[in-house]
């Protein structure tokens, strides 16, 4: 029963959240027996409830909710135990979570009511990109998700989105909307456990509900996932961390849900619609006036000074993880200047999103240069430092590194 209706709502929710527990204890109701036993327990929880406000009163419920799944989720996977990793996950998420818990944020869907949950995140041990929330605090991070994201900012942007459907509390909004549907799915599901799936009928009546069910929720998690991006945009811009992160990690999704489909998307996969929420992501940024550099939160190759391992005193600028050229000290210009120059220009250039077409070669003098301005010029000196090349051999080699570098960017459409 947990695992039949957990697997129908982990299709439709980033928070696979509806507690099974919860569920369960619907469809129970059906019998009277548990009833009873309900109503009992009701009335001992008002009286020592008795002092709390609504709003309290909610915020326990939410956390008895995410206390149950999670011990059933906890059932299901491992916990990573290495201590850096869930250090790392704890850092970034508790500065999160203590903004969450001060700061009001306006709700496109579900509630900005702050109430004060002492979160908990957690790093399961599954090779899925994926993260999920529990109500009242329990965030979890899937290990193919960490593996996955390119900095601690893109990690940033996956936990402020999960704190987010807490904080907002949709999962609360969702159960409400769909409470009498739930009751008739439960039923259904009922059925369908008891007959073990071996009832044709069942199986379509179940396969029935479950459409119904999943339209249904498609329609409210496309809200949730819109309000916890437009939320998590919103903590982020008031961390420590670079709110493009959430940019850049969603159009990294929407590229490799098509190009990549042997990756295991878990709920990703049924998350909706990454290209459409990258385009609400960046308009935000820009209404933000946060500057849009993806370089910065991703792992995209950048130019680097490096020191020659066996020419004393001569420098090299690389690319993209490769050497480009060798510096020669020209006109008074040290090898080091020179070669710094370009790691500096080529860097402008990348964040800039230069591309191919925006490079030219000449022979006559040998040179590169990039929108019209001079990159790097191949001198006498240069040749008889890198001898025997030529100094076309320079330029090609110097051309090279930057075309594979360009050419990978492209492929990446990390602009
Ligand atoms: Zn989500």
């Amino acid at each position: 029963m947990a695992a039949a209706l957990g697997a129908l709502f982990a299709l439709t929710l980033c928070a696979a959240t509806i507690p099974a527990t919860s569920s369960e204890k619907e469809a129970g109701a059906a019998t009277e027996e548990k009833t009873a036993v309900k109503e009992e327990k009701a009335a001992a929880k008002k009286a020592s409830e008795k002092a709390l406000t609504p709003e309290e009163r909610a915020a326990e419920t939410e956390k008895k909710q995410g206390r149950e799944a999670s011990a059933e989720l906890e059932k299901q996977y491992k916990l990573v135990k290495d201590e850096a990793v869930n250090a790392r996950v704890e850092r970034i998420g508790k500065e999160l979570a203590k903004l969450a818990n001060e700061t009001e944020v306006h709700a496109h869907y579900g509630s900005p009511k702050i109430a004060k949950f002492d979160y908990v995140f957690k790093v399961l041990d599954d090779k899925d990109v994926n993260a999920l929330s529990m109500p009242g605090g329990f965030v979890y991070i899937n290990k193919g998700l960490l593996d996955y994201v390119q900095s601690d900012d893109e990690l940033a942007a996956v936990i402020a989105h999960e704190i987010a459907h807490i904080s907002h509390h949709h999962m609360q909004s969702l159960l409400k909307e769909q409470s009498k549907l739930n009751n008739q799915i439960a039923v259904a599901l009922l059925a369908a456990i008891v007959a073990k799936g071996s009832a044709g009928d069942v199986g379509n009546l179940m396969m029935g509900a479950q459409m119904v069910q999943i339209a249904r929720l498609n329609g409210y998690s496309r809200q949730a996932e819109k309000d916890a991006d437009m939320t998590a945009i919103a903590y982020l811009a008031m961390s420590k961390s670079n709110p493009v992160g959430i940019l850049t990690f969603m159009e990294r999704l929407a590229r490799d849900e098509v190009a990549r489909p042997a990756i295991e998307w878990g709920i990703y996969q049924t998350h909706p619609y990454p290209a459409e929420r990258s385009r609400d992501i960046l308009d935000e940024l820009r209404k933000r006036n946060v500057p849009i550099d993806r370089r910065a939160v991703t792992t995209a190759a950048m130019a680097e000074l490096k020191k020659s391992e066996n020419k004393p005193d001569v420098f090299e600028a690389w690319v993209g993880g490769a050497k480009m050229f060798e510096a020669a000290a020209v006109d008074g210009q040290s090898s080091e200047d020179r070669a710094k120059a370009i790691v500096e220009k080529l860097n402008m250039l990348l964040n800039s999103g230069v591309s191919l077409r925006d490079i030219r070669r000449t022979t006559d003098p040998p040179a590169i240069s990039a929108r019209g301005e001079l990159l790097l010029q191949v001198t006498e000196a240069d040749a008889s430092l890198s001898a025997p090349m030529t100094a076309a051999d320079i330029l090609r080699e110097a051309y090279n590194a930057l075309y594979r570098t360009l050419v990978e960017q492209d492929l990446q459409q990390v602009y």
